[in-house]
């Protein structure tokens, strides 16, 4: 099917070609075959479209702006997914499972979730991704890694189940109709005071927390490796001596790149002092940003966590230059990094805005024994409507060859 609609993607651009080609063929000569123009490589990403190489992987920025989020950009989210098809979220602020849907990625593949610190721009979308993901089948049970905090009741353990209580009304209600296993938690909180270790371990793919220094005590960074790579993921964090030790060379590091004062002052009407407080010392500003990056030398260095706009990205780059000669991108939503040995590949993803989350690839195990039923109150205003019912249940057996019963009346 997929194989299919990339063909049919194709044909359809090597039409085009082939009419520019005409086109263009009137007043001057037409450069090549038109076939081998449609077989260039695209200049934007087609979601699920291609198959990443043994030596390659794929960081899509899902979510780059500000807690308040917008229609442009989502709160902070990464999706990075490697060539040995292992798929890992960093962060997951609000409003970023849309940007995840449109990746037309199977849920069951969309597991494993490392949240760098418990501001909800970085975990607002967690309950979306449990619930949404059991919506489409998913067949396994979500696993979030964190890091813990100065008390138990500021870790991430405590916060997924302070979560777990603010969705037991959605896990009551669609016990036994899901999958029991995707309504599982498994929660991994480790030490924020950790340094380069490791946190998880698995299939060749290494990730260590290192800590971050972003607002309170416990805030962390991530770097994950993988054959040969390296990914380094800042959350959010002011400077520090463990990102300049152990992000040093990274292949692809993203950090974040705060909003300069003047622009919290002009666009937002911040207080100037606070500006200066949450920009500088509460985030990294641009010039900071850049600084790092001069100090720690990425081979792409990936700017975020600012509203990127025509206006806002000149002032933002103006100031990275300051300190930072080297490659650098100031990331906004659907951006996509392709990363392989000799390239680092920076495009943007055509969106299909009609795109619905993909279903899970596995069987369904559900455990009807978990149904709730309505009491008698509820029950007591039921019309039944047995006639549409019965016409219904009937249509949907017949054409798929089921037997399913309608419960008895009352
Ligand atoms: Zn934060
Ligand atoms: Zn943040």
């Amino acid at each position: 099917m997929r194989a299919h609609a990339v063909k049919l993607g194709l044909i359809a651009i090597a039409l085009v070609a082939l009419l520019l080609g005409y086109i263009a063929g009137s007043t001057t000569a037409v450069a090549g075959d038109a076939n081998a123009v449609a077989q260039e490589v695209m200049d934007v990403y087609y979601p699920g479209t291609e198959t990443l190489g043994p030596d390659e992987f794929r960081v899509t920025a899902c979510g780059t702006g500000q807690p308040s989020v917008r229609p442009k950009q989502a709160a902070a989210c990464w999706l990075v997914e490697l060539g040995n098809g292992d798929k890992f979220i960093f962060d997951i602020g609000a409003q970023s499972m849309s940007r995840i849907s449109a990746m037309k990625i199977p849920m069951d593949y969309l597991d494993k979730v490392f949240i760098g610190h418990l501001h909800v721009d970085h975990m607002g979308d967690l309950p979306i991704l449990w619930t949404g993901g059991q919506k489409m089948n998913r067949t396994v049970p979500l696993r979030v890694w964190g890091p813990s905090g100065t008390t138990p009741e500021m870790g991430t353990r405590a916060a997924i189940e302070g979560l777990k209580q603010f969705m037991l009304w959605d896990d009551v209600s669609l016990a036994g109709r899901l999958d029991v296993r995707a309504t599982e938690w498994v929660v991994n909180e480790f030490d924020y005071k950790g340094v380069n270790e490791v946190i998880y371990q698995e299939n060749g793919v290494t990730i260590r927390s290192i800590p971050a220094i972003h607002a309170i005590d416990g805030a962390v960074s991530f770097i994950l490796e993988w054959n040969g790579f390296k990914f380094a993921y800042s959350s959010d964090t002011f400077p520090n001596q463990w990102w300049m030790e152990h992000a040093v060379g990274a292949d692809l590091a993203v950090h974040e790149c705060f909003a300069p004062p003047e622009v919290l002052i002009e666009k937002q009407n911040y207080e100037p002092n606070f500006a200066l407080w949450l920009s500088t010392l509460g985030h990294t500003s641009p010039a900071q940003f850049g600084k790092i990056m001069a100090m720690t030398e990425p081979r792409m260095a990936v700017g975020y966590h600012f509203y990127n706009d025509f206006d806002t990205q000149p002032i933002v780059l103006e100031q990275v230059r300051s300190t930072y000669n080297g490659p650098v991108t100031l990331a906004t939503d659907y951006m996509v990094f392709n990363v392989t040995r000799d390239d680092v590949r920076v495009r943007m993803a055509a969106v299909d805005h009609e795109i619905w989350p993909l279903p899970a690839t596995r069987e369904k195990v559900v455990d009807q024994s978990l149904v709730q039923t309505y009491g008698e109150f509820t029950k007591s205003g039921e019309v039944m409507m047995r006639e549409v019912l019965e016409q219904i249940w009937g249509e949907v057996n017949q054409k798929y060859g089921t037997n399913a019963q309608l419960p008895p009346q009352g």
